[in-house]
């Protein structure tokens, strides 16, 4: 339904409100990390650590991380001939976040067949539109094996130094588990959500109950298992559950399902639209899975999300539906008319219309009128990261689960006791935080090392102004050293891994054109790199960032972006335009702007 100018305007006004009761000095900082006194939260609650010796040797590639960057990497690496690709990882296994991020009811948010990296080189057919994380993780298991990355990986370890030896042409690697090895390349693949926080309130280390954040989950306290049965050990539990952004709304509906009572502390409500997820049939999986499928599906899924008129929309789901209602907006207009202004316009009306749509539906869904109002989100879709599922809402329904709505303020204070709510103590005897991960500190902060590149340069110096790269991949001064993220490059945020998988394909073209040629080293021009961080410069940010949307990591914790968060947008040209741009620019085999020695 469309929306009349003063809806509009009353909405804005509301939106407004809602940011301005959320906005706090301290933004970012008021996270704590898993460190110091919260230090045990951090441990490994899913493998055991074993003793082994140090490794001292030396290997072609070494790679920091063992998600999916590090997994798609190593692949790519192996199949162009390295034999010997050394994965280092803080889990007791491969999959990063899927390593982590166990609790019940997780799943991709984006589907499944653009989602799972490799599925085409594995022969994996995923078993539902959104897979479930257990199919995911054990997926990263299957690449590992199929790719023979199992044999060099370093689990439950960090890398603690990491320095470019300019007389031996090779990086040296220090963990803390002791080791001092070598390798002639290396890739970070370390993030950029993985590094838990905690709510910076006081009193979380007073809790006399049991405590733990949800990327740690303890099975042992709540029964269950992370495939799916029931959290049986909560029957006679009061559980607090603080935060609801993605990870909230994928595991209340577990909680509220087993805990004798359930409290669900929210500070921001999340937009969550429908889901529907299903099962991938075989029959179909098998007549659309011919040869260069996944590329296929990718493609159609970038050009979905991008300016123009795709004639199809292959994935057809929450973050597709958008550009396709915007695009019809605009479609709706004379050529003539097809400015950025125009452009703008319908994207601004497309999201009042999206999100009365996700407000409507908590009305249509969840009983208690009062709930329903506080579950509503007051801020447009692209604020926050929009959340899709079937059960959430719902979940308020059942007699025994309750919102504890704080009106923007957050929790106060957490006692020996439980939780504290404006002036009300709600005793419970166990607190789960869904309070999310670090974003907005430094790249070198959150990796946990500084790269040391030639000269004995490091990259927080490199970069103490902003990010600066090559096609956000590699770094003037830090020769053979690939940085694995989305920023300066596509910064597709609506599908990470392909941003991930893409630079794993840039890699190992690099790589194999070293090897071919006898190079020991290759780094950016400093001009060419000069020139591609102008180019990141002259992306606007759009609505991604703004200070006007509530507060979050995608603005900053609302406070907008920084000059220096500038330089970690994308290619200005969208996603579409860097695949476009990095897809020539390996084929030609040239490799414009970078140096060979
Ligand atoms: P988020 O950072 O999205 O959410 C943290 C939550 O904690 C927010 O609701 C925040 O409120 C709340 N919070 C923080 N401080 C307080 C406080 N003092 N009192 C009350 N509440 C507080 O973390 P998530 O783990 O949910 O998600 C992080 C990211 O991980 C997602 O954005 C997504 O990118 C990814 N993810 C992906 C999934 C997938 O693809 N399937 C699933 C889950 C996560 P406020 O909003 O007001 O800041």
């Amino acid at each position: 339904m469309p929306i009349t100018a003063d809806e509009k305007a009353a909405i804005q006004k509301r939106y407004l409100a809602e940011r301005d009761k959320r906005l706090r000095a301290d933004g970012n900082d008021q996270y704590q990390r898993l460190e110091d006194k919260f230090e045990a939260f951090a441990a490994d609650p899913y493998t055991p650590l074993t003793e082994r010796t140090p490794v001292t040797d030396h290997v072609t590639f070494a790679f920091i991380g063992g998600g999916f960057a590090g997994l798609v990497t190593g692949a790519r690496l192996t199949e162009a001939g390295v034999e010997d690709v050394r994965i280092i990882e803080t889990g007791g296994d491969f999959g990063g976040t899927w390593y982590w991020n166990r609790y019940p009811g997780a799943q991709c948010d984006t589907a499944s067949m653009i989602y799972m990296p490799l599925l085409e080189e594995t022969g994996h057919m995923p078993s539902e539109k959104y897979a479930h994380a257990p199919e995911i993780r054990a997926h990263c298991a299957r690449i590992g094996k199929t790719f023979g990355l199992y044999k060099h990986a370093l689990f439950h370890t960090e890398v603690t130094a990491l320095s470019w030896d300019d007389t031996q042409k090779r990086w040296t690697i220090k963990t803390n588990r002791g080791d001092a090895f070598t390798a002639k390349y290396v890739g970070m693949g370390t993030g950029p959500l993985h590094v838990a926080k905690l709510p910076g309130i006081t009193g979380i280390e007073t809790f006399g109950g049991k405590s733990f954040h949800t990327s740690r989950w303890d099975y042992a306290y709540t029964g269950g298992t992370p495939e799916g049965a029931p959290l049986d050990k909560l029957a006679d539990k009061r559980v607090a559950i603080i935060g609801t952004g993605a990870t909230s709304v994928q595991c209340v509906p577990h909680l509220a399902a087993a805990a004798k009572e359930l409290l669900v502390f929210q500070r921001t409500p999340s937009s969550v639209d429908v889901r529907n997820n299903k099962p991938i049939e075989p029959g179909w999986f098998a007549s659309i899975a011919t040869k260069g499928w996944q590329k296929r599906w990718l493609d159609n899924f970038v050009e979905n999300q991008s300016q123009g008129f795709p004639a199809e929309d292959l994935v057809m789901d929450g973050w597709t539906d958008l550009s396709r209602r915007i695009r019809e907006k605009v479609r709706a207009l004379p050529p003539t008319e097809w400015t950025p202004e125009n452009m703008m316009a319908a994207f601004e009306d497309a999201d009042f219309e999206k999100m009365e749509e996700i407000r409507t539906r908590v009305d249509a869904l969840v009983t208690d009128e009062d709930t329903a109002q506080n579950l509503k989100a007051w801020y447009r879709q692209l604020c926050k990261r929009p959340c899709f599922h079937d059960t959430y809402l719902q979940a308020f329904n059942t007699p025994s689960a309750r919102l504890i709505d704080t009106d923007g303020q957050g929790v106060e204070a957490i006692t020996e006791k439980g939780v504290v709510v404006q002036g009300t103590e709600y005793e419970v005897d166990c607190i789960i935080y869904a309070s999310g991960f670090e974003v907005g500190s430094d790249y070198t902060a959150r990796a946990g090392f500084d790269l040391e590149g030639r000269d004995g340069k490091k990259l927080s110096e490199h970069w103490l102004g902003g990010m600066r790269t090559l096609h956000g991949l590699q770094v003037s001064g830090f020769p053979n050293a690939f940085i694995v993220q989305p920023s300066q490059a596509a910064n597709l945020i609506s599908n990470v891994p392909h941003n991930i998988a893409d630079h794993a394909n840039t890699i190992s073209a690099i790589v194999a054109h070293m090897e071919a040629n006898g190079f020991s080293e290759t780094d950016p021009a400093p001009k060419a790199e000069a020139a591609w961080v102008e180019l990141i410069l002259t992306n606007s940010g759009m609505l991604i960032g703004s200070p006007d949307c509530t507060p979050g990591y995608y603005n900053n914790e609302g406070k907008g972006l920084t000059d220096k968060n500038r330089y970690a947008l994308g290619h200005p040209g969208g996603a579409k335009a860097f695949f476009a741009h990095i897809d020539k620019w390996r084929s030609t085999g040239d490799f414009e702007g970078l140096r060979f020695r």
